[in-house]
């Protein structure tokens, strides 16, 4: 596979050292780390690699900000100016940010452009609306009272985040917690930390006050465990596997008790009747698995087909996934670009071999493509049983597995059970089925007749082990704000 030389403008613009305080510096050990191109292999550059005491400094600006000056005196309108602002300058370097983050996570640049950047820019938007809209109530309490409540800004956040949509849930994570009037400590994923960087310089651009917005790209193990852990972090928000957020949760019990809020994994259920309009849930069920090479924590990935449509529906999704355009993810035509790294390429061939030696029917795809770059070919298995790990694992590749049911009694209580709880759709032209699968199903989002729709007022997040609390939407603003009640005789 030949690639495409991305532009060396983006590159040259991005910054590589930590943001604290509204200032670039190197980390204090002088330590750095290579962020990769997945597509090439090649490192792309060093970025400053914080530590502890690097996380120390940045909790240090942003309580500082969250106390006093500039921030902590601004009224909750010129709050939203701000994210305004913020919103109007990540869509006038759209073209930009989409090459960084296609050059550093693998992405198809088209995808980059139609999904990331445009729903990055309506959270900001979204939530510079709500900023002086955050508002209590007044209380029927027995008089001679007179209670009102405030819901007040939590204090320092630390907000660490994945590498699946680098730009898209650092907004999900910034816009509603500066909304709401607090200062942020945030951590990219070590795969993709150049598009949060580069935020970061429009942040300061956009007039944010110094310690408002600390960015500290390190490992997660060092810079994110610091900030689960750390005394002075009243709240951290999370988004990455079950496993890491078991971690994190426990980090944040025994230190302060610090807020938490958890965006996990799923093993999303994608239920296809077959009163279906065909041709529509077959392009959703290719969609709902493949996009973002399978990256998507609400990726379709058992895939229920009723009985009576099951082999003509394997047929087609295995001819649609055949001719799925994998490649350069600069080049207009791709459909499907690398895996981000060696390590999830490695997880996703491991998970493919425990299917077929599982006995799961492959009928396309199952191996790696060629030897540079950390491609992985769409495969689709057939006759998949809910206890085989292909079944259970998520699998975050992609790995289309495709499971027989006969009624909505049987396929309710299958796709039930799981420790997870994200998402689901189902694909039927019956109201009351649609409805019925709708209710039933223990997941944050329940998808009628379309797949991955997302909106910035629409709140997601997970039942059981998917998560804790939600982002987006009104819902989200509870997430960064105490709730007080004050009580006045009269
Ligand atoms: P991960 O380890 O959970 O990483 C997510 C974020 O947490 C990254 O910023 C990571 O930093 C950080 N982190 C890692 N260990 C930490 C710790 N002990 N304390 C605090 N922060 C920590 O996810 P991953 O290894 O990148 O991916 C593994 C699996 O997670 C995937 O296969 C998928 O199943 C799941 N995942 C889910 C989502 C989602 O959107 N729900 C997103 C990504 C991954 P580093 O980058 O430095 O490791
Ligand atoms: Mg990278």
């Amino acid at each position: 596979m030949t690639m495409a030389t991305p532009l060396k403008s983006s590159l040259d613009l991005a910054p590589t050292q930590l943001l604290i305080d509204n200032e670039w510096v190197d980390s204090l050990s002088g330590k750095t780390f290579d962020t990769l191109n997945p597509a090439t292999e090649e490192p792309i550059c060093a970025i400053a690699e914080a530590g502890a005491a690097d996380v120390d400094r940045a909790v240090s600006a942003a309580r500082e900000a969250f106390e006093l000056g500039e921030w902590a005196e601004m009224s909750p309108r010129r709050r939203g100016e701000l994210l305004f602002a913020l919103a109007d300058l990540v869509e006038q370097h759209r073209d930009e940010l989409a090459r960084l983050e296609t050059l550093d996570n693998g992405k198809p640049l088209s995808q980059s452009l139609s999904a990331d950047l445009p729903l990055t820019v309506q959270c900001y938007r979204y939530y510079a609306g709500w900023a002086d809209k955050i508002q209590g109530r007044t209380l029927p309490v027995d008089r001679p009272y007179f209670s009102y409540t405030r819901h007040e800004p939590i204090g320092v956040v630390g907000q660490i985040i994945p590498w699946n949509f680098p730009l898209l849930m650092q907004a999900w994570k910034l816009a509603p917690a500066l909304a709401a009037g607090n200062t942020v400590v945030l951590k990219p994923a070590s795969n993709t930390p150049l598009t949060a960087l580069r935020v970061g310089e429009l942040i300061v651009e956009a007039g944010f006050p110094a310690g408002v917005v600390n960015i500290v790209p390190g490992l997660g193990s060092v810079a994110g465990m610091a900030i689960a852990s750390h005394p002075d972090i009243d709240k951290v928000a999370f988004t990455g596997s079950t496993k890491v957020g078991h971690s994190i949760l426990a980090a944040a019990a025994s230190s302060n008790l610090k807020r938490v809020t958890l965006e996990l994994g799923g093993k999303n259920p994608n239920i296809v009747f077959a009163d279906a309009d065909m041709d529509a849930a077959l392009a959703g069920a290719h969609f709902g698995l493949f996009f973002n090479q399978g990256q998507c924590c609400t990726a379709g990935s058992r895939l229920f087909v009723q009985d009576s449509i099951y082999d003509e529906f394997v047929d087609r999704s295995v001819e649609r996934a055949r001719n799925r355009i994998v490649g350069d993810p600069f080049d207009p035509e791709t459909e499907q670009g690398p895996q981000v790294s060696q390590a999830q390429m490695d997880r996703v061939m491991h998970d493919i071999e425990s299917g077929m030696r599982e006995g799961a029917r492959l009928l396309c795809g199952g191996n790696r493509i060629g030897d540079r770059g950390f491609f992985v070919e769409p495969t689709v298995f057939a006759d998949v049983r809910d206890e085989m790990t292909i079944a259970r694992k998520e699998i975050f590749g992609p790995v289309m597995s495709i499971i027989k049911f006969k009624d909505i009694d049987e396929v309710i209580r299958r796709a039930n059970q799981t420790i997870y709880g994200l998402a689901a759709a189902v694909w039927t032209r019956d109201i009351s089925k649609a409805h019925a699968i709708a209710h039933a199903i223990k997941a944050g989002t329940v998808w009628v007749n379309c797949y991955d729709v997302f909106d910035a007022a629409a709140p997601f997040g997970g039942f059981k082990q998917s998560g804790i609390g939600r982002e987006l939407g009104e819902y989200a603003l509870q997430e960064y704000t105490e709730v007080k009640a004050v009580t006045v005789k009269l």
